[in-house]
């Protein structure tokens, strides 16, 4: 390694939402620098949602985290021209018990005809029962990804593109005290602290920190817009089989639709195969009168999962300064607020005494 160009307290490393969202946090508060190894931000699955936000969705640590994130960025949206959240509420479809097994707070069973009054497309023998969660909501993350690296460069954090992490090494120092030294595309960066928030990656990343993976396997799920013959309403829910074997949102006068797969895969850029997409249209127009005519464009993404399904967040129990921000799975956007918050509190205030911060601990049992 060459000479040290950046001195930074904490270095992020993952230019995604979940990077992004703590340096955010943190930003201001000490010096952050985040190191992405694409040319751009948010490239790989943070480009790739389905933009929804759903507090129904997911174990209750990560419901709770989504409320959290869901009131944050209501309150930083007063700041921006345009809003980020767009009201836009969660169908789910299914037999009784499918939808009774996921029944929440957020979460309650409707009658049949008001499934069908929110969404007449469906065909209603298909679907004998539904839930309504009217909390959900949309989420423009163009514009909040923006809205957290415009706060990172306006608070004197950095952001550097283009610079893929490849090796790092520990420099201790005198009572206990010790700092990174990692190389990130041209730089040489020294920082007391390393985040991991490489995404899929994030098991490849803690090898380079000497740091024991964590089991995260990133899944396939793949996106396509497509043209229809009858358009959705504008305020038209999100509509998702509780079997997960595809969901659909409007997407203006288009339609979003995905299979809901989860195929596991090596860290990537992964794209569609073929004939998936194919499949799901002939899917989705067999329970609905969508009447989808053409594909405008596809994609897929990778959610990455730890085995018990949630997010792992925390310093880790054995290397020094490694701290974990990474399995966020398909959670990413609607957690994003509340785990960089639970985060920078770890980080800046020392562990704070929260059940959240218990769960999703790198050193709980099984991980
Ligand atoms: C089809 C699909 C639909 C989804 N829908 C939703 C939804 O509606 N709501 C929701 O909340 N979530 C959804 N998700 C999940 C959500 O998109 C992810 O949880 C989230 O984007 C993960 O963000 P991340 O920052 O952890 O990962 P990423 O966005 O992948 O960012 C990780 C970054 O780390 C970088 N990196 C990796 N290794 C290195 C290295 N060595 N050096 C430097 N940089 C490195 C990568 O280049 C990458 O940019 C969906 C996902 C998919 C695929």
């Amino acid at each position: 390694m060459g000479e040290i160009l950046v001195d930074c307290d904490i270095l992020v490393v993952g230019g995604g939402i979940a990077g992004l969202s703590l340096a955010s946090a943190l930003a201001g508060r000490t010096g952050v620098l985040v190191a992405e190894a694409e040319p751009t931000l948010g490239f790989h699955t943070s480009s790739r949602s389905a933009r929804q936000l759903i507090p129904s969705y997911g174990p209750a640590v990560v419901q709770d985290l989504t409320v959290r994130t869901l009131a944050l960025i209501r309150a930083l949206e007063v700041h921006l021209p345009d809003p980020v959240l767009k009201a836009r509420s969660f169908l789910l479809v299914g037999s009784e018990e499918t939808v009774r097994d996921r029944a929440s707070g957020h979460m309650h069973p409707i009658p049949p005809a008001q499934m069908m009054a929110l969404a007449p497309e469906l065909k209603p023998e298909c679907f004998p029962a539904a839930g309504l969660d009217t909390t959900s909501v949309g989420c423009d993350t163009d514009v909040l990804m923006e809205y957290h690296r415009r706060r990172i460069l306006d608070r004197g954090g950095r952001i550097l593109t283009g610079s893929p992490v490849r090796s790092a090494r520990f420099e201790p120092g005198a009572d206990d005290a010790g700092r990174w030294i990692t190389e990130a595309g041209e730089e040489i960066i020294a920082s007391r602290v390393v985040v991991n928030a490489a995404g899929a990656w994030a098991d490849q990343l803690a090898a380079l920190y000497s740091a024991r993976p964590r089991g995260l396997q990133p899944y396939r799920r793949t996106a396509a817009v497509v043209d229809v013959e009858h358009p959705l309403s504008e305020n038209a829910p999100m509509v998702a089989d509780a079997d997960e074997t595809f969901y659909y949102r409007a997407e203006g006068r288009q339609v979003l639709i995905s299979p809901s797969e989860s195929v596991p895969s090596e860290p990537m850029d992964a794209r569609p195969r073929s004939g998936d997409v194919e499949a799901l249209v002939e899917l989705v127009n067999s329970v609905t009168t969508l009447g989808i005519t053409g594909v405008v464009r596809s994609w897929t993404g990778l959610r990455t999962q730890t085995a018990d399904g949630l997010p792992v967040v925390g310093y880790d129990d054995v290397v020094p300064g490694f701290f974990w921000l990474a399995g966020q799975g398909g959670y990413g956007f609607q957690t994003s607020s509340g785990i960089a918050e639970l985060a920078a509190a770890m980080l800046l205030d020392g562990t704070p005494d929260s059940s959240a911060a218990e769960a999703l601990s790198p050193a709980r049992t099984g991980l």
